[in-house]
C-alpha cells in the first residue's frame, strides 16, 4: 500500500512485524493512523491489532529497543502502550464485542481481524494494513472504507442504528469527523443519529465535552455544530445554544437568526486563532440574547444587556459541560461581557476616558477582544463590512495612542488598600474599598493625573469629606 511513513515509523513497524512473526501472531496497523495516512493528514499515535495477546506482543516489541521503553498495560482491557519518543504505539488483541442496553462498555471475547474491523465505528476507521511477511503493506478493506475516503463519506460498517445504540458516543464522533475532515455523513447514518439522539444520555459529560472541543477546534466548526443541531443532539447536550435558533417576526420586522450568526462568528474567528477559549468566547458571545429579546414598538427587536446576562450564564454553562472553572472560564466570561464595548467606541466624540476604561477592563485580553469583535461582523453587505472594519481600525489606533500616553493596561492604581489603612489607621472595612475606588475612578476619568502625588492629594481630600483623619506616624 502506498502511504508515506517516516523512516522512524517504518523502522518501528519492521520491529513489530518481526516480533509478531516470531510469536506466530498475525498483526496489522488499524484505525485513525491508517485513515490519516491515506488522507495525507498529520498522524500521531498508531494502533496495532494482533490476533492473539496484545500485551505479550508489546513486551516483545519493547525488548527489541535499546534502551527498552516501558510497557504500560491494562490487563482488564487487554491493551498495552509503548512510547518511542513522541510516537505512541497501542497494541490490542483482535476482539469480538457484544453490548447491553445500559452501557457503552461491551462484553468482549477474542476474535479474528474481521471481527475487530466490524466493531470499528466507521468504514474509514476500519481500514487495516498488514504487517505480516506474506502480504506486508497490503490494505485490508472489507467495508469499502477506501471508497468512502474518496467520496468523503462517513458511514458505519454495520447497521447504523445498532452501531449508535450500542455506543452512542459514536454519534458525537461521526459529527466530529465530519467537521474535522469536512466529510458528509451518509443520509442513512445521519437518520440513525437522529433516531438515537436520546441515547446520548448514557455517555459521560467528559466524553461529550471532549468531542465538542474537537469540533470547536476543527477548521470549520460550523459544520459540526450545524449537524449537532439538525440531528437533535445539540438540544440534549447544550440547549442554550439551540435557544439562539430561529428568527421571529412582528409587524413584518424580523431579527437575524442568532444561531447561524454565531456559527458564522466561530468560523470567522477560526481563520485567525486556534485558541480553544477564544473560540468558546465566540460560541457564547450572544448566548444571553434569547433571555433579553424584546420587541419595542416603533423600534424593532432589541437585546439590551445581553452581554451582561450572557456573561452570567458562562459559569453555569462551563460547570454543566465540565469545562475548567477558573482561568479559562474567567477569560470567556470577560470577553462575553465586553464584546460590545469596542463597537460603542466607534461612535463620534469618544472621550479618552472611555478608551482608558476599555484598556483597563480588557487588560492583556484586549487583542483577543478585538479579534472577537471583528469576527462578529457577519453582514453580507461588503461595503458595510468595510466600514465596520475601518471603524475598528480607528478604535485600535485610539487605544494605542491612549495606551502609550497613559500606560493604563494592566495598571494598578498608585494607592493600595494597605496605604489607605496605614495612613488613616483603619483595619479592613468598607471605607477602605470606597476610597480606593474613588481614586481609581478619578484617574480613569482623567479627573486627576496618573501619578502618586496627584493620587495622594486626592485621597486626603476625599478622606476628609468622609470624616477620616490621618494618624501621625511616630
Ligand atoms: P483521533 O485520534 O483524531 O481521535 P482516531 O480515529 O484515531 O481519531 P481514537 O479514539 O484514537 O480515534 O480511536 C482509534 C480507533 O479505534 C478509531 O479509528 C476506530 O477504529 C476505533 N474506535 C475508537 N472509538 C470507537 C468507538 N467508540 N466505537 C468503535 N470504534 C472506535
Amino acid at each position: 500500500m502506498d502511504i508515506r511513513c517516516s523512516d522512524k515509523e517504518l523502522f518501528v513497524f519492521k520491529k513489530i512485524a518481526h516480533a509478531a512473526a516470531e510469536m506466530g501472531m498475525p498483526c496489522y496497523l488499524i484505525g485513525g493512523f491508517v485513515r490519516d495516512k491515506l488522507l495525507g493528514r498529520p498522524t500521531k499515535d498508531a494502533d496495532i491489532v494482533c490476533v492473539g495477546d496484545g500485551i505479550a506482543l508489546a513486551h516483545n516489541v519493547a525488548a527489541r529497543f535499546s534502551p527498552s521503553p516501558q510497557v504500560a498495560f491494562f490487563k482488564t482491557f487487554g491493551t498495552a502502550q509503548i512510547k518511542l519518543d513522541d510516537f505512541e504505539v497501542e497494541f490490542v488483541g483482535a476482539r469480538r464485542e457484544s453490548y447491553s442496553a445500559d452501557s457503552r462498555n461491551p462484553e468482549v471475547e477474542p476474535g479474528s481481524l474481521e471481527d475487530d474491523q466490524l466493531r470499528r465505528d466507521f468504514t474509514i476507521n476500519a481500514l487495516a494494513i498488514s504487517l505480516n511477511a506474506t502480504d506486508y503493506g497490503k490494505l485490508i478493506d472489507p467495508f469499502n472504507g477506501m471508497a468512502d475516503l474518496g467520496k468523503k463519506l462517513i458511514q458505519t460498517p454495520l447497521e447504523p442504528s445498532r452501531t449508535f445504540s450500542d455506543d452512542p458516543l459514536r454519534m458525537m464522533r461521526a459529527i466530529r469527523f465530519a467537521s474535522q475532515l469536512q466529510f458528509e455523513i451518509d443520509p442513512g447514518t445521519f437518520e440513525a443519529i437522529r433516531l438515537n439522539a436520546e441515547r446520548i444520555a448514557i455517555i459521560s459529560q467528559e466524553r461529550i465535552t471532549d468531542e465538542l472541543n474537537k469540533i470547536l477546534l476543527s477548521t470549520k466548526p460550523s459544520i459540526g455544530f450545524d449537524l449537532l443541531y439538525r440531528s437533535g443532539l445539540l438540544k440534549l447536550i447544550f440547549p442554550q445554544m439551540v435557544d439562539l435558533a430561529g428568527a421571529e417576526f412582528i409587524d413584518g420586522k424580523g431579527h437575524k437568526d442568532n444561531f447561524y450568526h454565531t456559527l458564522q462568528v466561530i468560523d470567522n474567528i477560526s481563520h485567525h486563532t486556534k485558541n480553544l477559549w477564544l473560540r468558546w468566547a465566540a460560541l457564547l458571545h450572544d448566548i444571553g440574547k434569547p433571555a433579553t429579546k424584546r420587541f419595542e414598538e416603533g423600534h424593532g427587536w432589541t437585546f439590551h444587556g445581553h452581554e451582561v446576562v450572557g456573561g452570567k450564564m458562562v459559569p453555569r454553562i462551563f460547570a454543566k459541560l465540565k469545562l475548567p472553572q477558573h482561568e479559562a472560564m474567567r477569560f470567556v466570561r470577560k470577553l462575553v461581557e465586553l464584546h460590545l464595548r469596542p463597537i460603542s467606541l466607534t461612535k463620534e466624540n469618544i472621550t479618552d476616558s472611555a478608551i482608558r476604561r476599555l484598556l483597563f477592563d480588557a487588560g492583556d485580553d484586549l487583542e483577543a477582544l478585538m479579534m472577537l469583535c471583528e469576527a462578529d461582523i457577519t453582514s453580507k453587505n461588503r461595503q458595510k463590512v468595510r466600514r465596520y472594519l475601518d471603524n475598528f481600525e480607528m478604535v485600535r489606533a485610539r487605544l494605542k495612542e491612549v495606551e502609550e500616553s497613559d500606560k493604563i493596561r494592566n495598571w494598578q492604581p498608585p494607592i493600595t488598600g494597605e496605604i489607605i489603612m496605614e495612613t488613616f489607621g483603619l483595619s479592613p472595612c468598607r471605607q477602605v474599598g470606597d476610597l480606593k475606588n474613588l481614586i481609581r475612578e478619578a484617574i480613569l476619568d482623567g479627573e486627576i493625573e496618573n501619578n502618586l502625588a496627584a493620587a495622594q492629594r486626592f485621597m486626603f481630600e476625599k478622606a476628609a469629606e468622609m470624616g477620616l483623619h490621618p494618624v501621625n506616624n511616630p
